[in-house]
């Protein structure tokens, strides 16, 4: 009975939009692209090209940088984010050509969800202290953007590890939080950028071992003070890796 009044809802839903009977005609690369709620590319990018379609770009391939590097988002298409689009096209198979044409921005399509966060990912699982990213030592604004980039490396890195669910145990904090967590005066969990994981089917050591490759500036893990049960990953200026239990 209820499967009954659904398909009467169901059906006059499309008779009223007039759905059901118009012909769309053929589906078009536009459409497929059109379908993304996040972000649509309208043209080809190689190196030389700049613009926010460049940065937005920048942002999906910083997992992408190579071993203890990051790509800038600065919305400039140079020889590093050239390297990290070949390296993000040998990841999932693509022709490594190091242009980000229709293939590549398929790809970025499937792996995207309608916020744009990566498929893997929420902004949920990046912030487990407030609703509203808030209260931190950047903008909500620019800490939410921070979580983003970090989700994206996250991405990175779970693929790289043979795309097992990866577990994300905390980002965001606000002062308060920090605090009430007794974290770091410093921590970079009050930018938004950081991310601790817990040891999930990978282990910690692998975790922490292969982060080295997907842009996390800051590496902490097993045998560094307070991380045997967990790995804590962010971007901080410099480089600060250690993990000594897994030779790092
Ligand atoms: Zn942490």
């Amino acid at each position: 009975m209820i499967r009954r009044i659904l398909l009467v809802l169901v059906a006059s839903f499309l008779a009223f939009t007039g759905t059901a009977t118009a012909d769309p005609g053929p589906v078009t690369a536009n459409d497929v692209h059109a379908m993304d709620g996040c972000y649509t590319w309208s043209r080809s990018l190689s190196q030389g090209a700049s613009g926010e379609d460049v940065r937005q770009l920048q942002i999906r391939v910083s997992g992408y940088p190579g071993s203890g590097a990051v790509i800038g988002l600065d919305g400039q298409f140079g020889a590093a984010t050239k390297s990290a689009v070949v390296r993000f096209q040998q990841a999932y198979g693509l022709a490594a050509d190091g242009v980000a044409g229709p293939a590549t921005f398929s790809k970025i399509y499937a792996l995207q969800d309608d916020d744009c966060t990566p498929v893997h990912f929420t902004y949920g699982e990046l912030n487990r202290c407030n609703s509203d990213w808030s209260g931190g030592k950047v903008s909500a604004t620019q800490a939410k953007a921070n979580a983003l980039v970090t989700m994206w490396k996250l991405e990175a890195l779970r693929h790289a590890l043979g795309d097992r669910p990866l577990t994300v145990n905390g980002g965001f904090r606000s002062v308060s939080c920090n605090s009430a967590v007794g974290g770091s005066a410093t921590s970079r969990h009050m930018y938004g950028d950081a991310a601790d994981l817990g040891a999930g089917v990978q282990g910690f050591c692998a975790l922490a071992q292969q982060a080295r490759n997907h842009g996390f500036t800051e590496i902490l893990g097993p045998g560094y003070p307070d991380h045997n049960d967990h790995v804590h990953v962010a971007l901080r200026s410099g480089r600060l890796w250690s993990a000594p239990n897994c030779g790092i």
